[in-house]
């Protein structure tokens, strides 16, 4: 999801790389989680975090959608999201002592958080100088109320295996939905409903065995590409 806002006015002003250490350490989060509530739409999910949940929850992504997940429009794409209890503002895995039940699966953006990723002008990957969907980290300085946070190693907070690999997957990712978006204005209504209703049933209604993710997310990616020509 983009957000209109500048860096500077959310952040601490710098970019971070995985190698890079941020003071983003918020300990255990000891009574705090704040962050698991009143977050709308906004935490959405990849297929990485849909392969994550279902293998690991032993659940279908059409089960996940009866309670804790939803669908909705992102930049003309048809997108899961974590769903916050509309009583509570709570997302659907927060459990009883305010502790995330799903801890070692959750969702990408919840495991970033305080940070954020900041992804570079399409410009500069068109012209060459980048490669598609580059992106870095930001601290988002207003999110996380808990104080003296400590220094923490980027690449260590993001808490994912194979991090080059992940991090290349959501490069690609991003970059395969942003071409999508802009072929979306120019396409009839019906059209627009077709390519939404493929991608999302390709990447993540259809399900996903367990092992490795990223074989099969690539051969979702090229049958995508070959039948979107893209
Ligand atoms: S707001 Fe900060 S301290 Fe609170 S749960 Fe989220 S990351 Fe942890
Ligand atoms: S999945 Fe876990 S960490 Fe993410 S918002 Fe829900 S309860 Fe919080």
């Amino acid at each position: 999801m983009k957000r209109n806002v500048s860096l500077e006015e959310i952040s601490d002003g710098r970019l971070y790389d995985k190698n890079d250490m941020v003071r983003a350490g918020c300990g255990d989060c000891k009574g705090c989680s704040a962050c698991c509530h009143g977050m709308g739409e906004t935490i959405i999910l990849d297929p990485y975090d849909l392969w994550r949940l279902t293998v690991n929850l032993g659940v279908t992504a059409n089960g996940l959608l009866q309670e804790k997940l939803e669908l909705h429009v992102v930049d003309g794409m048809i997108l899961p999201n974590l769903r916050m209890n509309p009583t509570t503002s709570a997302c659907g895995f927060l459990d009883k002592e305010g502790r995330c039940s799903i801890h070692a699966y959750r969702p990408g953006i919840c495991r970033l958080f305080p940070l954020g990723r900041y992804y570079e002008d399409s410009a500069e990957a068109a012209s060459g100088i980048r490669e598609a969907g580059y992106f870095r980290y930001f601290l988002q300085v207003h999110e996380c109320p808990m104080p003296n946070k400590t220094k923490v190693k980027v690449g260590k907070w993001v808490d994912t295996p194979q991090l080059e690999q992940y991090e290349a997957y959501i490069r690609k990712w991003h970059s395969f939905l942003e071409t999508v978006e802009k072929m979306l204005p120019q396409m009839p209504e019906e059209q627009v409903k077709n390519v939404n209703l493929f991608v999302l049933k390709l990447f993540f209604l259809k399900p996903y065995e367990a092992g490795d993710f990223y074989s099969q997310f690539q051969e979702r990616m090229t049958m995508a590409r070959d039948v979107l020509e893209l």
